[in-house]
């Protein structure tokens, strides 16, 4: 479990980041942070691997305060997951996998293997091992972003707008994979993000956030659709504006559930 706890975040220009935070992330789920730009998301998550440190507050990693672990010790055992993969441009994709690994005292030859097992697992080809980054489409590029930050087999997860540079259809594929992820491996994962769709997509937990980091509502996105806590949230969900009414049809015998202007949402199961 990941804790917040009366977290602040005053950057040396003066500008408070975030204020007073507390929020729980519990250990084995997807907790999605979705709020617009400037809201704060990007902040919190690196608080969790030191990237940035709190002004007030502390953030404790299953009870410890993660002020009196070590940065490097620390992110090497955190998985963190940059918008633009962060991948090192010079390096063949599976060195940049094994990176964290090798780092870690591994040697060269199993940090390979387990760079191509970990392929597998994020659904590259093992063929694109010896490509570099520039080589490969946006999606796969994401994919060896996530295959790196699992690399060092982390308990947490931490990701920034992963899929934000790829285009839709690759999106959706790259978040239900990281969906059937999770549920494989367990992880705690922590996922940032400013839309919405993403978020309820992939989120257990959904937690959103205005400006300032201020929490205004959190839960299931089941209950954050029935019943959006004020007009910011109903309007952000878009409950509000009727695009997630949601009817069923039936459609070749089959009952189809369509958005409100009657654009297929799935299938339901017989
Ligand atoms: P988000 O990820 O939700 O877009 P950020 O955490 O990046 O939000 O930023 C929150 C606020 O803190 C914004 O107003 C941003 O301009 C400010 N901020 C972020 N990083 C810094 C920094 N290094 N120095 C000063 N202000 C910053
Ligand atoms: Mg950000």
């Amino acid at each position: 479990m990941i804790e917040f706890r009366g977290v602040t975040k005053r950057y040396p220009d003066g500008t408070v980041a975030v204020a007073d935070v507390d929020l729980e992330v519990p250990a084995h789920r997807t907790t999605v942070l979705v709020g617009s730009s400037g809201s704060g998301k990007t902040t919190l998550l690196r608080m969790v691997n030191r990237m940035v440190d709190p002004t007030a507050g502390a953030v404790l990693v299953d009870g410890v305060d993660v002020a009196t672990v070590e940065p490097v010790r620390l992110r090497r055992s955190i998985g963190y997951v940059m918008q633009n993969s962060g991948l090192l441009p010079h390096r063949k994709v599976a060195d940049n996998i094994a990176t964290v690994p090798m780092l870690r005292g591994m040697p060269r030859r199993a940090a390979r293997a387990r760079a191509l097992e970990l392929m597998d697992t994020v659904g590259l080809d093992r063929a694109l091992a010896d490509r570099y980054p520039a080589q490969l489409s946006g999606g796969q590029q994401q994919r060896v972003g996530v295959a790196r930050g699992l690399a060092a087999d982390p308990d947490i997860l931490l990701l920034d707008e992963p899929f934000g540079a790829v285009d839709p259809l690759v999106r959706t594929e790259l978040q239900d994979e990281l969906r059937r992820l999770q549920g494989e491996l367990g992880k705690t994962v922590l996922f940032v993000t400013h839309d919405i769709d993403e978020a309820f997509r992939i989120g257990d937990h959904v937690v959103i956030l205005r400006e300032g980091g201020e929490i205004v509502q959190r839960g299931t996105p089941a209950e954050l659709l029935a019943s959006p806590a004020d007009a910011f949230v109903a309007g952000f969900v878009g409950a509000d504006r009727g695009r997630r009414s949601l009817r069923v049809d039936r459609i070749g015998g089959r009952d189809v559930v369509v958005d409100a202007d009657g654009r297929p949402a799935g299938v339901l199961a017989p």
